[in-house]
C-alpha cells in the first residue's frame, strides 16, 4: 500500500514539472505503477472481516458510493450479500480473492440490489473461479438467476471462444441457483450464515442474514423497517450493518420537490418512508439487543454531501458509524475488538 502512494505521489510530482511528456519516462513510470498495483492483495487476517462495497441507497446521487453490497470475509470464506450497482467495482478496488469466492446471498430482489450480479460472475470467473457462482436468495432466487444466465450466454460463449475452454471452462461461468428458507442457510465447522426475516413490505419474502464465525458476530439487514425478529436474531452480536432513512432529510426534500412542482419525485420519497428502519430508532434497539457497534449502510436518501451526513447524525449518540465505500471492519478471533479502516 505505501509502495503505490510514494508512486502516485512521484506520478503527480513529475506531472507537475511537465516531465511526463518524455515516452521513455512514461513507459518507465507505468511499469512501476503497474507493478505495485498488480501485486496488491486482500491482507489476509485471522478475523471475520466485513467491507462495506456499497452503502448507497437508489435515492440520492454520489459516485462515490456503489449501492447496496456487504463481502464477509474470513481466512478460508469469501461471502458477498447483495450486489448493487458499482458493487464489483469496490471489490476490485479492495483486491479481494475473488476466484475463491464461496457464493452470494440476497436479501431480497430490488434492483439496487441485485444489479452487479453479472459483473461479479463474469470477473470472479476469469479470475479463477473453477465452478459455477453459487446464488442464495429467498422464494425468487430461481428467476433472477436463470435471467441473468440467459443474459449473459452470448458473453460466456465470446469469453470462452476468445480465451479457450482450459482458460475459462464454459460449464464454471454459470450462476447457480439456490432458493433458501429461514434459519441456517449455510454452514461449516468455522462459520455459519443465518437468515432472518424482515419487513420490507409489500416485497416479501425480505431477509437479514447472521453470520458467526469463531465466536465473532455480524449481522446485514437488508431492506426493512425496524424488526423484533431482527433484533431478537441480533441479539449480542458484535456489529449490525442496518438500512436507515432519514425522516428529518426526507421531510425537506419532500417539502421542496412539492413547492417546485415535482409532484412524481415527492410521491415517490414519501412511499419510501414506510419500508425502511427510521435512524432514531436504531441506536436504542441496538443497546437493547447489546450490540457492540451500530453501522449505518443502505442510507435513505444517500448522504451525497457533508450537510446530509450531519443531518443524518442530528439526533444520533456519537458512536454509529455511517458507511463509507471501501470501509473494512476487522473483528479478531479471541477478542471483542472491532478495528475499522
Ligand atoms: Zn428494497
Ligand atoms: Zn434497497
Amino acid at each position: 500500500m505505501r509502495r503505490g502512494i510514494i508512486s502516485v505521489v512521484v506520478l503527480a510530482l513529475l506531472a507537475s514539472l511537465s516531465l511526463y511528456r518524455s515516452s521513455s519516462l512514461q513507459d518507465w513510470l507505468m511499469a512501476r505503477l503497474s507493478k505495485a498495483a498488480m501485486s496488491q492483495h486482500w491482507e489476509e487476517e485471522q478475523a471475520l472481516q466485513a467491507l462495506v462495497c456499497g452503502s448507497a441507497s437508489p435515492l440520492g446521487v454520489d459516485p462515490g458510493r456503489a449501492q447496496a453490497c456487504i463481502a464477509i470475509v474470513t481466512p478460508e470464506h469469501l461471502f458477498i450479500f447483495d450486489t448493487g450497482a458499482g458493487s464489483v467495482q469496490r471489490l476490485m478496488q479492495s483486491r479481494l480473492p475473488l476466484d475463491r469466492i464461496n457464493g452470494v446471498f440476497f436479501t431480497h430482489y430490488h434492483s439496487d440490489h441485485i444489479a452487479a450480479l453479472g459483473d461479479l460472475n463474469l470477473n470472479s470467473w476469469v479470475n479463477g473461479r473453477p465452478a459455477p457462482l453459487q446464488v442464495y436468495g429467498p422464494a425468487g432466487i430461481n428467476t433472477v438467476v436463470a435471467g441473468f444466465n440467459m443474459a449473459y450466454q452470448l458473453d460466456r460463449g465470446y469469453r470462452t471462444a476468445h480465451h479457450g475452454e482450459d482458460f475459462l471452462p464454459a460449464a464454471a461461468g454459470l450462476l447457480q441457483a439456490h432458493e433458501i428458507d429461514m434459519g441456517i442457510v449455510w454452514s461449516d465447522a468455522k462459520l455459519v450464515i443465518r437468515a432472518i426475516k424482515v419487513d420490507h413490505s409489500p416485497i416479501s419474502p425480505a431477509m437479514a442474514y447472521r453470520i458467526d464465525y469463531a465466536g465473532r458476530s455480524i449481522v446485514i439487514s437488508g431492506d426493512t423497517v425496524v424488526t423484533e425478529d431482527l433484533f431478537t436474531a441480533a441479539q449480542d452480536v458484535d456489529l449490525l450493518f442496518h438500512d436507515a432513512l432519514s425522516r428529518d432529510v426526507l421531510n425537506v426534500m419532500i417539502d421542496a420537490a412539492a413547492h417546485v412542482g415535482r409532484e412524481r419525485i415527492a410521491q415517490i420519497m414519501s412511499d419510501v418512508i414506510d419500508y425502511h428502519a427510521d435512524a432514531s430508532q436504531l441506536e436504542a434497539r441496538s443497546a437493547a439487543a447489546n450490540i457492540q457497534q451500530l453501522v449505518f449502510y443502505h442510507m435513505v436518501p444517500t448522504p451525497a454531501n457533508p450537510l446530509l451526513s450531519i443531518m443524518f447524525k442530528r439526533d444520533l449518540n456519537g458512536k454509529t458509524i455511517l458507511a463509507e465505500d471501501n470501509m473494512v471492519f476487522t473483528l479478531p478471533v479471541e477478542s471483542r475488538e472491532i478495528i475499522q479502516r
